[in-house]
């Protein structure tokens, strides 16, 4: 199985819970920027400080933040694989994770897009009710993926990694999904 793999699509799409499934089984590191955040925040570090705000309106962090936090992950892994969920989410940070690989001499085997409608999207966000979901901000986290992370699609379908997976179903079905996807 492919183990340097990339998730892509819109918040609530699920893609936190399919990389915790795949990781599990597949022994890859789950590196979650939205996770690695949330940690900083609850840590109250400096960092988290910086990006509290601009998290709970549903903005993105900065590229530069964020970069920083994907680059010593990354040059901590000694040989495993890995899966890359919330990164990069502009081409900015998409054409800068390619340096970074080509230093690490590694590079990505697949990019798995997520697909759901909004309304099925807004609805699990809302279940969820974490500090950034309620509806406002919701829309805001909606339409800074159509702006900012849906080119990103184009970007990695042009480099013939991008596979299309439905996100529709329950937990079990989208994993063998994506599983077959990648085999
Ligand atoms: P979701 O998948 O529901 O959008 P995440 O946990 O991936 O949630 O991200 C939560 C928030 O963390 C984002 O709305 C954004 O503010 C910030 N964030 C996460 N990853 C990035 C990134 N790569 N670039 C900028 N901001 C990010």
């Amino acid at each position: 199985m492919k183990t340097r793999l990339l998730f892509l699509g819109p918040p609530g799409a699920g893609k936190g819970t399919q990389a915790a499934m795949l990781c599990e089984s597949g022994g890859m590191k789950h590196l979650s920027t939205g996770d690695l955040l949330r940690s900083e925040v609850a840590a109250g570090t400096e960092l988290g400080k910086e990006a509290e705000a601009v998290m709970n309106r549903g903005e993105l962090v900065s590229d530069a933040l964020v970069l920083a936090i994907v680059e010593s992950q990354m040059k901590n892994l000694s040989g495993q694989g890995w899966l890359l969920d919330g990164f990069p989410r502009t081409v900015p940070q998409a054409e800068a994770l390619e340096p970074l690989l080509a230093e690490l001499q590694q590079s990505i085997e697949a990019v798995i897009l997520l697909e759901l409608d909004d309304a099925v999207l807004i609805e699990r966000l809302l279940a969820r009710g974490r500090a950034d979901d309620n509806e406002t901000v919701i829309r805001n986290r909606l339409e800074v993926y159509r702006e900012k992370t849906a080119p990103l699609i184009n970007f990695y379908r042009d480099k013939g990694l991008l596979t299309s997976v439905p996100a529709h179903g329950s937990v079990e079905v989208i994993t063998e999904r994506i599983r077959e996807s990648l085999s």
